[in-house]
């Protein structure tokens, strides 16, 4: 028997010999009545054991033994018999045969499985010898074949069971493996914890003790908040439990404290374990330590919030307190200060402080101050030493702390301090306290080192540039000295020369005799030269000083040309040249120039054609280049036949003060400064000065200009007004405020002698007396007088008589920017010394015409529907310039909406400064447009957020302003359409 079919058989054994007697027994009863014998038995037999499982009239107690020949029974395949045991060899002296049950006659079949192993027999007995029929040796064999049967089907049902037994043994065992493994996996990858319903720890894992550095009996049966950090607010956990008692599950981050006051992150997951009804009974929180990954990204956020900082390249004092405040806010400490080096690199003193929290440190900051640190002094100067930042969780008992005293009273226990390093040289220490203890942390002392050599470098660039910003601003100063001293210059000749030009034309128109006539006429032209000269001075230091501005008149360039040729004729024909202008007939009559700039480089440019000429002829032609509708260009020549210019020297006569050759120059005059102007207004108009010239052949210069094309096309535009407002201005009262008697002789001879009626007052104070008492059209007002000088007058017409008559300013300084400030003064208009005296008459009529308008027509005259609006300061400040109004309220609906998200914005972020800068710029721009309220507001924000606080009056502020602009955009675009 092979040891599977052994198996098999013991299996069988087995079963046979759990198999109950009940479903045996019948079996063998039906065998004894079936064969008539008086005992039927059941053997069953496995290696050398046996077994009677079922005994019908048979006692075997006494017979445990007599049972062997039944092996060899149950080994046959067929029916065995004995018909009478006293005749048979084997059994004769069988014991059951001479003793108990004395049995004659045997009949037994034998139990074969369906495998084919012989497993025992079914035996019957009786006392009397006989032979069992066929029917009975038949019967037997079912017999035995169902009991073969029952055993079949017990053994495919154990078989089942096993199965089934096996099956749910496999299947445990693997849930009992897996669940092992997950709780391995879990204890490897997070902390766990189990607390009951009211938050007490009944259960941690090895990682939650190792992270919390407490041990397991330490914290079982302790309340979670051991754990607390205090970071939280009371309202974030409220938030946390009312999630968990309802039985969803919380996530979040949690600031936990570890038992060493050390702070770490945990990224947590809260579940709740519910009991039999359903209500959470514990709860079992999962989490990550993300302290790393946290401090990084708040590292990150740092990194970058500073570098912001350092590339907004502010100056150093506010960029210093600005990145205190960042890493205080960071760090979430009390106050950073920043030691300075003093000028001998001696020592670090004169900190700069900056509270960050609302602790009262007004001692400890004063204390501070009175503070040096030389080289390794203190902890200060133990970190100019070492050079690298030092950390101090506990001051207290810290031997390198000399400030001990000072800091403990203001309640400090961490320190930070790293050194700003520039040039591998300390420039600077940046020091931070704290009244919580603060454990050290080497990726952030890490971060500081590598801070400081970006501050460091940042200082650096930063130095340098104020030292190019200071060189630059002394250059600037220098050049507006220079200014001034040209303007100065100017005033001292030019108030002369306006009274030798006014008396000289004055002389002309009396009486004289041809000598007396030719020497006045000498006069006025020695006059003109000079005035000339002291313009082209003027014009240099403009353009020098980058503050030439230029008009923008529509100009017909035609006109512009023939008044040259006019002016210059009797100069070419004193030469014997030719002069002509060849001007393209398809030029647009209205071209948007500056017609006095482009005047001066054409006659400068013809001027030298003419004098640099002896024979021959002067060309000067305008050709259209390009045009569209709105655009063209223009290409401006001047030809000569004159002597020309030696090839190395034309690029020598674009600088100032050149001339080709001085002994030439001896005889031609000049001050070599002509061209050098012209090819600075060109470039400054957008061409570029060209020249080609052979010497002894002649020259050409070139340049060409684009124009934008106006609207009106009327040309004769210009010589019409001049009319007509003369007749207009016969009647007009002109107040002439001067204190110069020359002057005030002149202007009120050239005012008389076109028709005004002049009154004259010797200064500012005694035109306000007579501006009280008479009413005037305008006002000629000087600038520098005695008393009260121009721009004071004109502040107090404007402001106290509240009195808006024009007033123009007559001053000698044609100099930079005054005309701005006398706009800015409340004038209206200006004109420098010695005027022109058409110019003159054309400013006058220009501004007592402006009022006349815009008291007619215009905004004055269009009420709109909200009365919020009051645009009068806007239309003085343009002048009756439409487009710039037009420019200014398109503007103002274009920006400040912008402008006020911005502002938003800086509010919502809470940057103050931001804050407070984008208000001061809206806050201008509400005044140009009258808006006072909004001002106001704006004003209040300015001063809350110049104390960095957030505050309901901000809010308030905010909405009002909305609110107010949201109406007033509406009211301008109304404005737009109607006027424009
Ligand atoms: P200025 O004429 O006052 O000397 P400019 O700057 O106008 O000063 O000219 C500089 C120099 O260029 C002149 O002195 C002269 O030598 C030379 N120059 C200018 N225009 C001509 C010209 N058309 N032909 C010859 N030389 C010229």
């Amino acid at each position: 028997m092979n040891e599977r079919e052994r198996l098999e058989t013991l299996i069988n054994f087995n079963i046979l010999e759990k198999l109950p007697e009940s479903v045996l027994n019948p079996f063998v009863k039906t065998a004894t009545i079936l064969t008539q014998s008086q005992i039927g038995f059941l053997f069953l037999c496995e290696d050398e054991r046996y077994l009677i499982k079922t005994k019908i009239g048979l006692n075997i107690y006494d017979m445990q033994n007599d049972f062997e020949f039944c092996f060899k029974i149950a080994h046959q395949n067929h029916y065995f018999e004995v018909s009478d045991a006293y005749k048979h060899p084997d059994f004769h002296n069988h014991r059951m045969v001479l003793g108990q049950p004395n049995f004659r006659f045997l009949g037994a079949y034998p139990l074969i499985t369906n495998s084919g192993n012989n497993i025992g027999c079914l035996c019957v007995l009786d006392s009397k010898p006989k032979q069992l029929n066929f029917d009975q040796i038949e019967s037997l064999k079912n017999l035995a074949e169902e009991i073969i049967v029952q055993l079949e089907l017990r053994k495919q049902n154990k078989n089942l069971q096993s199965e089934l037994n096996q099956l749910i043994h496999d299947k445990v065992n693997q849930t009992e493996i897996d669940l092992a493994y997950y709780k391995f996996a879990l204890d490897q990858s997070a902390e766990v914890a189990i607390t009951d319903r009211d938050g007490y720890i009944k259960f941690v894992n090895d990682k939650f003790c190792k992270t919390s550095k407490y041990e397991k009996a330490e914290l079982l049966g302790q309340p979670y908040k051991i754990l607390n950090s205090g970071y939280h607010s009371h309202l974030y956990f409220k938030e946390l439990w009312q999630t968990i008692e309802k039985g969803k599950v919380w996530n979040g981050e949690i600031k936990n404290k570890d038992k060493n006051g050390r702070f770490y992150w945990v990224d947590c997951q809260i579940i709740p374990f519910p009991d039999k009804k359903g209500s959470p009974h514990q709860y079992v929180a999962i989490q990550q330590d993300i302290t790393a990954k946290k401090s990084t990204l708040e590292r990150l956020k740092l990194e970058t919030a500073l570098i912001s900082i350092l590339s907004e390249n502010a100056a150093i004092e506010p960029t210093i307190k600005k990145l205190c405040e960042q890493i205080s806010l960071f760090l979430r400490w009390d106050v950073g200060l920043y030691w300075q080096l003093d000028d001998k690199k001696e020592r670090l003193k004169n900190p700069i402080i900056v509270p960050f929290t609302y602790k009262n440190i007004d001692s400890f900051m004063e204390t501070c101050r009175k503070f040096e640190f030389k080289k390794g002094e203190g902890l200060i100067g133990y970190v100019w030493v070492n050079k690298k930042p030092k950390w101090i969780d506990k001051i207290d008992g810290n031997s390198v702390v000399i400030r001990e005293n000072i800091i403990e009273d203001s309640g400090f226990k961490s320190h930070l301090s790293f050194p700003i390093i520039f040039n591998n040289e300390v420039n600077g220490v940046m020091e931070f306290f704290t009244s919580n203890i603060n454990q050290s942390d080497e990726n952030m002392i890490e971060m500081f080192e590598t801070l400081g050599l970006q501050i460091g470098s940042y200082m650096e660039r930063r130095v340098a540039e104020e030292e190019l910003i200071k060189a630059k601003k002394e250059a600037e100063e220098s050049v507006k000295s220079k200014d001034q001293f040209l303007t100065n210059m100017s005033h001292e000749i030019r108030t002369p020369m306006n009274a030798i030009l006014g008396f000289t034309e004055l002389l002309e128109k009396t009486k004289l005799n041809h000598e007396q006539e030719e020497f006045a006429g000498s006069v006025k032209m020695a006059a003109q030269n000079l005035l000339s000269i002291i313009n082209d001075i003027l014009d240099f230091s403009k353009i020098e000083s980058g503050t030439m501005y230029f008009e923008e008149v529509s100009t017909d360039i035609t006109t512009l040309i023939n008044n040259i040729k006019d002016l210059l004729k009797f100069s070419a024909q004193n030469k014997n040249l030719d002069f002509y202008c060849e001007i393209d007939s398809k030029i647009p009559k209205n071209l948007i120039c500056d017609p006095i700039r482009l005047n001066q480089i054409l006659i400068n440019l013809v001027g030298n054609a003419i004098k640099f000429t002896e024979v021959g002829k002067v060309v000067l032609s305008a050709d259209l280049y390009k045009s569209d509708f709105n655009n063209c260009s223009i290409k401006f020549s001047v030809r000569d036949t004159g002597i020309g210019i030696p090839i190395e020297k034309q690029n020598q006569i674009f600088e100032r003060f050149q001339q080709v050759d001085n002994e030439i120059n001896r005889k031609y005059e000049g001050t070599g400064l002509g061209l050098s102007i012209s090819k600075n207004l060109i470039e400054l108009m957008g061409g570029k000065l060209e020249i080609e010239s052979v010497p002894g052949q002649g020259s050409e210069f070139s340049f060409e200009l684009s124009f934008k094309i106006g609207r009106s096309e009327n040309s004769s535009e210009d010589e019409n007004i001049e009319k007509i407002e003369f007749e207009k201005t016969k009647q007009k009262s002109i107040l002439l405020v001067e204190d110069n008697l020359l002057n005030q002789k002149l202007a009120a001879n050239v005012l008389q002698n076109q028709g005004f009626d002049v009154e004259v007052a010797e200064n500012g104070k005694v035109g306000l007396e007579k501006l009280k008492q008479l009413e005037y059209d305008l006002v000629l007002m000087d600038i520098q007088m005695p008393e009260l000088d121009g721009y004071q007058t004109t502040k107090i017409i404007r402001n106290e008589l509240k009195m808006d008559i024009p007033i123009i300013a007559m001053t000698a300084h044609s100099i930079v920017g005054e005309k701005e400030k006398c706009l800015n003064a409340g004038m209206n208009d200006f004109i420098s010394k010695p005027f022109d005296q058409k110019d003159l008459n054309k400013k006058i009529n220009a501004l007592i015409d402006h009022q006349k308008k815009t008291s007619n027509n215009g905004y004055a005259s269009y009420k709109p529907s909200n009365s919020m609006i009051n645009l009068t300061y806007l239309y003085e400040l343009s002048n009756g310039n439409k487009s710039f109004e037009k420019e200014m309220i398109s503007l103002f609906l274009h920006q400040v909406p912008k402008e006020f998200i911005n502002l938003q914005q800086a509010y919502d972020e809470g940057k103050f400064q931001n804050l407070f800068e984008m208000a001061h710029k809206m806050k201008s721009s509400m005044e140009i447009f009258d808006r006072k309220d909004l001002a106001e507001h704006l004003n209040r924000i300015m001063t809350i957020a110049s104390k960095n606080n957030k505050d309901v009056e901000i809010d308030q502020s905010l909405n009002a302003i909305e609110l107010s602009l949201n109406e007033f955009y509406p009211v301008l675009n109304e404005i737009l359409e109607k006027n424009y």
